[in-house]
């Protein structure tokens, strides 16, 4: 066994380019169908104001801006050299077709730019904004990767958190994009207070057989202000220990397809209002302990992957 017990993302880029990529958060305003009315209002009973996307610049920065000033940054403190454009609060699909097409233009246009990277909801996913991701692939010889929030693969679940969307219309979404030739990455929350091991499993499971190329795994965080928060404080729902979170990812490993990169391990947490992140452990320790215990098991990602292909074929 290679010493990398599970797929790492930085690794895996540097294999796919030749040379190290680093990522340029692109933060816009938006909202999301589940939020302005047009599914729900309240969004995911998870989901701050921010669209899940803190770690950016503000969003009255245009593209251009945005691209530029974290681009200059990573040139001077990792003398980077060629960059993803990341598109990644709210629903980035969600805008209209045209104002979809500039933004992608723009980054497309923009100097070092070796792809892009778009994240949505998968019920925003439809022929017409992938001909436009399909469209610049073919003009700039980019690398296009879609990302689609999940969280779980158990739609009962999915109903409890108010995601607005079934497992369908995940997978309806995954065979669009893949008949496009992109890749997709897949956000997951292992530690939903509804979901058992054995969703975790099938969460691994579902994504290996659908042949997706990353995944970003996050802990559930609790802010207040939103449904989740809400619950929270009233005891509606109890947090997993952290122990047994740690489990959780580890079996997950076990049953992914060794092949998918697991771009996040362990997620950052939004800075402001929050009423549980992490448990109150830094994300970089989670991330140590995992690593130890995949050594001190002598364990991987894709020990268990076993499943797929006929498995129960006798003969
Ligand atoms: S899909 Fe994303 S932006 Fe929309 S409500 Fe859920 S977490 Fe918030």
């Amino acid at each position: 066994m290679d010493k990398n017990r599970y797929n790492i993302y930085s690794k895996h880029l540097i294999e796919k380019f030749g040379h190290k990529v680093y990522k340029l958060p692109v933060n816009l305003p938006g909202t999301c169908p589940n939020r302005d009315g047009i599914l729900g209002h309240g969004g995911c009973i998870f989901c701050d104001e921010e669209g899940s996307g803190f770690d950016a610049l503000p969003n009255n920065i245009t593209v251009r801006e945005q691209l530029r000033q974290n681009k200059s940054y990573f040139q001077r403190r990792f003398n980077a050299r060629k960059f993803i454009a990341y598109f990644q609060a709210f629903t980035n699909t969600y805008l209209p077709l045209e104002q979809f097409r500039n933004n992608m233009a723009t980054a497309a246009q923009e100097e070092d730019i070796v792809g892009i990277s778009v994240s949505t909801r998968p019920d925003c996913i439809s022929d017409r904004y992938l001909d436009v991701l399909s469209g610049a692939a073919e003009k700039h010889a980019l690398d296009i990767n879609i990302e689609l929030g999940l969280q779980t693969v158990n739609y009962r679940t999915l109903q409890i958190i108010n995601r607005g969307h079934t497992l369908a219309e995940f997978l309806d979404a995954v065979h669009r994009v893949h008949r496009r030739g992109f890749e997709i990455c897949v956000h997951l929350i292992l530690n939903l207070p509804w979901d058992d091991m054995d969703d975790v499993i099938e969460n691994a499971k579902v994504l290996s057989a659908l042949g997706v190329r990353y995944v970003k795994l996050h802990s559930l965080y609790v802010v207040s202000g939103t449904p989740l928060g809400d619950m929270y404080r009233r005891g509606e729902f109890t947090i997993v220990p952290l122990e047994d979170y740690v489990r959780r990812i580890i079996t997950f490993l076990e049953y992914l397809d060794p092949s998918i990169v697991i771009q996040r391990l362990v997620g950052k947490g939004p800075r402001e209002k929050v009423l549980f992140c992490n448990w109150d452990v830094s994300w970089w320790k989670i991330k140590t302990e995992l690593e130890r215990l995949l050594e001190e098991e002598n364990t991987w990602q894709g020990k268990k992957y076993d499943y797929l292909n006929g498995k129960a074929l006798k003969w």
